[in-house]
């Protein structure tokens, strides 16, 4: 390509972005990102961001870990491909569905893997109803998910999605799947309601919404232990506890997608530590490999496993898989990946630079903009109002976080506007010196917006 503009324009020619309006990048054109370290991203004209959302809250080591390309390189010189259909495997990913085992102390048993979030959260859909088959239960199909969740944007994935924007004229959701309440305290609770009351509300609707449908044919709960991609929203400390005894109560599986919270993001090795979540499914993907690689992983209770293994014993092969499952160079980067974040202490940092974000982030908590400052460890959401009494919303179209976001470039800094909300996820290496430039930059930034 012989110019910027060059490439710019090649861009929007040529390139169809997720997550894009395309009418409008006709107009602006990529912002093009060059390269990365630590924590920061420069983009091809040389301007330094902080990355304040390691890339799509995914790049637990940060930019640039040369572990991580030494181990790709080894694994590409030894094995580059291999499949793992019909009994083939090979070293790494044998490891690796050891490691992630292991690291649930006996809660799971095997690990499936495929190449993405929505892959894997589609492949739970699938496993699920396989599980009910198996069990001669064929109307137990119907998977309860959360308004505001975000699972994948596959066709399964994205009914679980439980945004509007995923739905809207993709012909979605499918209709064995159902959503409830966004256990979101601050906008969704009855005025002097307590967390606790508001959950035990939550649960008492989940209740009610079974019955509606029938016990008999809901399947599975899925959620995620802290929602992100929705606005960074944090349920009330006791609302997995009662969520999962109204489950337990109608042989409900409970799915924990950790596609964002697994591998230390809120200060513990999984989400489901800090709620108290006992599933029978986990989801992971994003830090395993901190996105060096595709890769995510479906885990499965040896309750879920025995029942599939014993089906395909029975009906034949596992008709389920991908070309790239457990592909060799993803499942060797997460295994060096993962090594990175226990040798380096990585989920006790994100513990205590998280507490320091969130610290730093209520510090602003008088700005007249700042409604909520809300979420745990390395992830927080700022939530942006017009009137912090009423809590009406800034902006009428919920566009706040994408001008803060658009804004916040000029500042050098990358966060994530969702609504109304601003958004922070980054790396698990940072320091507690970066942390504080982070928020300075986003200090700036709010001054623009207002
Ligand atoms: N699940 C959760 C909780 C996510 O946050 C995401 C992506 O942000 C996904 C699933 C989908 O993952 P992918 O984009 O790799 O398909």
């Amino acid at each position: 390509m012989s110019s910027l503009q060059d490439s710019h324009s090649t861009d929007v020619r040529s390139h169809l972005h997720p997550y894009t309006n395309v009418i409008k990048h006709r107009g602006t054109g990529p912002r093009v990102i060059d390269r990365g370290a630590g924590i920061y991203v420069y983009d091809d004209q040389g301007k330094q961001y902080i990355e304040g959302m390691a890339g799509l809250w995914s790049v637990a080591v940060g930019f640039g870990e040369q572990r991580l390309v030494e181990a790709a390189t080894r694994q590409m010189s030894q094995l580059p491909y291999y499949h793992t259909f019909t009994h083939k495997s090979h070293l790494p990913v044998i490891e690796l569905a050891q490691r992630l085992v292991d690291y649930t102390e006996g809660r799971m048993a095997t690990a499936f893997f495929t190449n993405s979030g929505s892959e894997a959260n589609d492949t739970v859909v699938k496993f699920v109803w396989y599980y009910n088959n198996a069990l001669g239960r064929p109307l137990k199909k119907k998977i309860i998910a959360r308004q505001r969740a975000y699972h994948g944007v596959t066709v399964a994935s994205a009914s679980l999605t439980g945004l509007a924007g995923n739905h809207r004229d993709f012909d979605l959701p499918l209709p064995q799947i159902k959503h409830t309440s966004c256990p979101h305290h601050y906008r969704h609770a009855n005025p002097g309601e307590s967390e606790e009351d508001f959950a035990t509300r939550l649960a008492n609707e989940l209740e009610a919404l079974i019955q509606q449908e029938g016990p008999d044919t809901v399947a599975a709960f899925i959620g995620e232990p802290l929602m992100g991609a929705g606005g960074v929203i944090a349920p009330p400390r006791t609302y997995w506890q009662k969520i999962q005894a109204v489950c337990r109560k109608h042989d409900i599986l409970v799915i924990a997608d950790e596609v964002i919270t697994g591998f230390g993001r809120l200060g513990k090795r999984f989400g489901s530590d800090v709620y108290g979540i006992e599933p029978d499914i986990m989801v992971f993907s994003k830090q395993i490999t901190s996105s060096y690689q595709p890769l995510a992983a479906v885990l499965l209770s040896p309750k879920v496993n025995e029942v599939i293994a014993e089906n395909s014993g029975k009906v034949g092969t596992l008709g389920h898989g991908y070309t790239a499952s457990g592909h060799p160079v993803a499942t060797a980067v997460a295994l060096e990946n993962l090594k990175i974040i226990d040798e380096r202490g990585l989920i006790e940092n994100a513990a205590d630079c998280g507490a320091l974000l969130h610290e730093e982030l209520r510090a602003l908590a008088d700005h007249p903009l700042i409604g909520e400052v809300r979420g745990t460890g390395l992830i927080a959401g700022v939530e942006l109002v017009a009137d912090k009494a009423t809590k009406r919303p800034f902006d009428p179209l919920g566009k706040a976080g994408a001008y803060a976001y658009e804004q916040a470039h000029e500042h050098g800094l990358i966060i994530r506007g969702i609504q109304d909300t601003v958004a922070f996820c980054p790396p698990l290496i940072i320091t507690p010196a970066e942390v504080r430039e982070m928020v300075t930059r986003f200090k700036r930034t709010l001054d623009d917006v207002t």
